[in-house]
């Protein structure tokens, strides 16, 4: 499909979801882990102001705006004319649809990000503190984006990952409460690089719009996901420590011969026994050694390897999944893995092949979060902001 035809399905596909509907706003700390002095505001689509003593200002698509910090205020330039200093900016726009371009002094570093709807400048510790004021939807498409990486272009999916990102939102929502925002983009939170382009990860979020998934009793759910079960997912309590009813370890066939479905790794024999010995295992014990370079989890996934958990195993090594079996090779060891990721909850491209076999998102859901089920929020949800 040509993408100016895109353009248009899109276009139209929010103007219908966004008659009747209350447009929710959010606000997610950006540039979380970028300790910045400066930074160029630039509207790209849409009619932005600068809303200064309550008063807005209209900034033409021809004005440089830059914003620097000034002591504990932000300093505002328009076209290197210094308007002034303030404690708070807030650039608002007008219309359904706009969006606006943030560009850093270092744009090799850091590339240009676009946002939609408002930005909230402040000044914190000496460094800017930038708000994003987002509507949900748009924000959850962004995040979308940042955590399936073109994956597909399957809306189904995306439907569903949206679902997932919206859940994470609704259980956290008080997560930065006391800073005054609602979510930051790091991964302390979720992931969130911007504004979602691709047309198929818009329409998932909006057309899920006020979906979430909740437990047999009604509460809403921890959604994880991770690449590829490889198989088997896991048991939320073998990674985490934690039961959920939900998040209990499934065979998985979805999963197996995907992208991300196989992986191997070879170890030096020395480094592997010196390991093991270092976490206190007898390894001069014949039975020991044996399963040391044989161990097998082809009946399915295990918990431990000769008492050492394989999360750990997992971490210090740096290994792709914790489902591998091990295979003497020559001076090494030869390890055969299955998956990518945490394998609890969710498998992204196990959920992608079954949208493209043509299951509904409901009964991808079904599969991954026993006993789960979605359900639709009131539209009248209020979203409180801590200010
Ligand atoms: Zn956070």
């Amino acid at each position: 499909m040509k993408l100016s035809i895109k353009i248009h399905i899109l276009l139209i596909t929010l103007l219908l979801l966004s008659i009747g509907l209350k447009a929710q706003k959010l606000d997610i700390r950006i540039f979380t882990d970028t300790k910045l002095n400066e930074i160029s505001f630039i509207p790209s689509f849409g009619r932005y102001f600068v809303e200064i003593d309550n008063k807005k200002q209209s900034i033409k698509k021809s004005d440089i705006v830059r914003i620097k910090t000034q002591a504990d205020k932000v300093s505002l330039y328009i076209n290197d004319s210094l308007i002034g200093n303030y404690k708070e900016l807030k650039f608002s726009s007008e219309g359904l649809m706009s969006f606006f371009l943030l560009r850093t002094k270092d744009t090799n570093l850091i590339k240009d990000r676009r946002y939609d709807d408002n930005l909230i400048v402040k000044v914190k510790n000496k460094d800017l503190f930038l708000i994003n004021n987002i509507e949900t939807e748009s924000y959850i498409a962004g995040v979308v984006q940042a955590e399936t990486w073109g994956a597909t272009t399957n809306v189904d999916f995306f439907k569903l990952q949206a679902i997932c990102v919206r859940n994470y939102l609704f259980k956290n929502l008080n997560k930065h409460k006391a800073e005054g925002f609602h979510l930051c983009d790091g991964v302390h939170c979720q992931a969130y690089k911007g504004r979602a382009n691709q047309v198929e990860v818009i329409q998932g979020a909006y057309n899920s719009k006020g979906e979430i998934i909740v437990d047999s009793l009604g509460n809403i759910i921890e959604t994880v996901f991770h690449s590829n079960s490889g198989g088997q997912t896991v048991n939320s309590e073998d990674v985490w420590g934690k039961p959920f009813s939900h998040l209990v370890g499934k065979i998985d066939s979805f999963s197996v011969g995907t992208k991300a479905y196989q992986w191997e790794k070879y170890i030096k024999i020395r480094d592997w026994k010196r390991y093991f010995r270092e976490k206190g295992v007898n390894i001069k014990n014949d039975s020991i050694e044996k399963e040391l370079l044989n161990f097998s989890q082809k009946d399915g996934r295990k918990k431990e390897m000769l008492g050492v958990p394989l999360v750990q195993i997992r971490k210090d090594f740096g290994l792709r999944s914790t489902f591998f079996d091990c295979q003497e090779w020559g001076s090494e060891v030869r390890l055969n893995g299955r998956g990518y990721g945490h394998g609890v909850g969710l498998s992204q491209e196990g959920a992608i092949n079954m949208c493209n076999q043509g299951y509904e998102y409901w009964q991808v859901i079904e599969h991954y979060y026993s006993g789960a089920r979605i359900k639709r929020l009131d539209d009248d949800i209020i979203i409180n902001t801590s200010k």
